[in-house]
């Protein structure tokens, strides 16, 4: 079996891959917080997630992927006071159309999607945990993580403890022990949405979640959690301390994975610049596996910057790669040896698609088509992809096969509400399904 090696960010070293359990490896990914459209900078990391967990479902027999929906935040009040419209509108409507645009980058439902709102009882229970073992404390309704009470806060981030305090610094309260705490639990006002705590009616703060959801699912102690670079200060480093010291400093993640920034033509991409490109957008100009194609074309830790000529090239050599597959029988191929080696190479797939290359060049359709499936792209029809490019938007067979399957189970269970969900998701993305007494059809 061939060595998958990944940059473990705490450390900053290429390791060997080694999972706690080869029957079940466990990933964690931070979500998104579902109150507006999704920028490209928020689909990377989806499609860098993917990829890997493509990659380990092709060495290992089974791969548990938890990726959160932060649906209690701030930001989302905001925009219910903006907008007149309720909170759960807000939220149910931009987790939907999340959904829709990575499902149109090929990016597989994950395994487990838990929303904020669903796992305040296991928050409440962690953060109990944290101020029975002195690692939290209240004051004045909220409670605060005590910085100074874990020994490895700063690690993963290699922040020194001035710059822990200046970037905490956005939030400074007196009622703080320490300038560098930050919040697990906040007060609500009547008309803020609240629960019931220890502590009185109030919601959790933004890292406390990702703790106690990956907890829910994968355990205290599992393999790999990643995100985007932005995300290692505080909000990772902070999830460090809180599972750490609920467990008495046992396990947590093993490997921590970081993806780089984006940028659009060159510059950062800002509101005041007008340059925020959102999915949604993008999907009507480009089928969803250019855009894909074009995210994997840098290596994950590397920057990423988007332009127009970057995902024109990946129009043209997809075009390629299908008429190269159209050309020969697609059928019974493997991916080529050089090209896995670049994928187990800490994910190095401006490599893997150079070995995409010579396959093309000779000739290789069936091995090219199913070293693409470990990308997540090349899967349709070559006519279909053809007819795509007219109207831009591609579509996964695997992704939508996995929709119908989440969909039966959920029929099968009388979880209509879920079923429902399900089939307005495929309707968004242009696939309609018939249920005939042989299963389930689909057509785009
Ligand atoms: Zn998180």
């Amino acid at each position: 079996m061939p060595v998958l090696k990944l940059t473990n960010s705490l450390g900053r070293h290429k390791q060997v891959f080694e999972p706690l359990n080869p029957q079940n490896v466990g990933i964690y990914v931070c979500g998104p917080t579902v109150y507006n459209y999704a920028h490209i900078g928020n689909a990377r990391p989806a499609v860098v997630f993917d990829v890997l967990r493509r990659v380990l479902l092709h060495l290992y027999p089974k791969v548990t992927f938890v990726a959160n929906i932060t649906d209690v935040d701030d930001k989302i009040m905001d925009a219910a006071r903006e907008t007149g419209q309720p909170i759960d509108a807000i939220t149910k409507k931009f987790t939907d159309i999340y959904n829709a645009d990575m499902a149109a980058l090929g990016v597989m439902p994950p395994t487990h999607q838990p929303r904020a709102t669903d796992t305040i009882p296991e928050m409440i229970d962690l953060i109990e945990k944290l101020v029975a073992r002195g690692h939290a404390y209240e004051a004045e309704g909220n409670v605060l993580f005590h910085v100074p009470s874990f020994e490895g806060y700063g690690k993963l981030s290699g922040r020194n403890r001035d710059e822990q305090i200046a970037g905490a610094r956005v939030d400074v309260a007196p009622y703080k022990k320490d300038p560098a705490d930050f919040v697990l639990w906040k007060p609500s006002t009547p008309e803020q949405p609240g629960w019931d705590s220890p502590w009185g009616r109030g919601r959790p703060g933004w890292h406390i979640e990702c703790s106690a959801m990956s907890e829910k699912y994968l355990g205290p102690d599992f393999d790999i959690h990643g995100g985007g670079l932005d995300l290692t200060f505080p909000h990772h480093e902070n999830e460090i301390a809180q599972s750490m010291c609920a467990h008495g400093n046992t396990g947590f993640a093993r490997v921590w994975l970081h993806n780089g920034f984006v940028t659009v033509e060159g510059e950062k991409m800002s509101k005041s610049i007008g340059n925020v490109l959102l999915v949604n957008d993008m999907l009507k100009d480009a089928p969803g596996e250019a855009i894909r194609f074009a995210l994997l074309s840098s290596h994950y830790r590397q920057p990423f910057d988007w332009t127009k000529r970057g995902i024109d090239d990946a129009v043209k050599t997809l075009t390629r790669f299908y008429e190269v597959i159209g050309a020969s029988d697609s059928a019974g191929g493997v991916p080529d040896p050089g090209f896995i080696e670049a994928m187990c190479d800490d994910l190095n797939t401006p490599k893997a698609i150079a070995e995409m290359h010579a396959m093309a060049k000779a000739g290789r359709g069936a091995d090219l088509k199913a070293s693409g499936a470990l990308l997540g792209f090349l899967q349709q029809d070559p006519s279909q992809w053809q007819a795509g490019l007219s109207k831009a938007g591609g579509i996964d067979a695997a992704v939508v096969e996995q929709l119908i399957a989440e969909r039966n189970a959920a029929r099968a269970s009388k979880n209509w509400a879920e079923s429902d969900r399900i089939r307005d998701l495929l309707t968004g993305m242009g696939v309609t399904i018939k249920d005939t007494p042989q299963g389930t059809e689909w057509r785009v």
